[in-house]
């Protein structure tokens, strides 16, 4: 199953995707929202439409999050390569929902910081409301499925800061999408490909995660309830790097997608 969610005659509107001759497709609308499926998103209600190729539909951010819930040094190279000690639990901070960005918007560096870094990550959707989640639960049924997000970040106020806060929150930050995908099985390896104007400068697989799904699950809900829509991106590979107004990020998930946005000065 996979499924998007797009403008269509000025209504937001969620649709399934489907190959057609080879095209990803947008073939049947939602009748209601996947976050209200309960995890059972292919039992709900569609009306078939005339088919909108994937690429030239109005793509929305493909969930609405209550929170979105990021996780920090979860590969041991990246955390290498920033000069920080391997965690030996996740560390987890937040984004803001006004950080949201759909596929294929801009970017906008802000004028106060020097240096803006792409993070490519997988992000998991949840379906089902969920504290607490025991050691002998199987995460998966509160799984929806999972995305690319793109986990922008300004390095220098990061380093200045102390905490992530504000290097992590500014609007256009987090982009996410282009489709939620239940397919993949990130505890089996999905490649991860981030490309800056298609030179690659991430590709690792979600097999080197220092902390699988269900350990990251269960150590957030210890915390916090996740409600269904929520993310957690579960943290980049190593190869971060700077952006400049003009150049083109792209995040690719194998069995997904490609979420790509372009950067601008704010
Ligand atoms: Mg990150």
């Amino acid at each position: 199953m996979k499924y998007c969610r797009f403008r269509l005659n000025g209504q937001a509107q969620y649709g399934f995707v489907e190959p057609i001759s080879g095209r990803e497709s947008i073939v049947r609308i939602l009748l209601t929202p996947p976050e209200e499926s309960d995890g059972d998103v292919e039992g709900l209600r569609s009306k078939r439409i005339d088919p909108i190729a994937l690429e030239e539909a109005q793509l929305l951010v493909p969930v609405r999050p209550s929170k979105i819930v990021c996780v920090g040094r979860n590969y041991r190279e990246h955390a290498k390569e920033l000069g920080n000690e391997v965690p030996t639990e996740p560390v987890i901070f937040l984004k803001p929902d006004s950080s949201l960005l759909a596929p294929g918007g801009t970017v906008q560096r802000p004028k106060i910081s020097q240096r803006v870094d792409y993070e490519g990550e997988l992000c998991i959707v949840i379906g089902k409301k969920c504290r607490h989640i025991r050691e002998d639960e199987d995460v998966k049924p509160y799984i929806l499925g999972y995305t690319c997000l793109n986990d922008v970040t300004t390095r220098d106020l990061q380093k200045k800061d102390g905490q992530w806060t504000r290097a992590k929150s500014f609007d256009t930050f987090c982009p996410v999408g282009p489709v939620v995908a239940d397919e993949i099985d990130p505890w089996a390896g999905v490649r991860l490909e981030t490309r800056v104007n298609g030179e690659v400068k991430q590709s690792a697989t979600t097999k080197d995660f220092l902390f699988p799904v269900d350990l990251v699950m269960r150590y957030i809900t210890a915390v916090m309830t996740l409600l269904p829509g929520d993310l957690i991106a579960t943290g980049t590979p190593e190869g971060v790097g700077p952006v400049k107004a003009g150049d083109v990020m792209e995040v690719s998930l194998e069995g997904v997608g490609t979420l790509r946005n372009p950067v601008a000065d704010e």
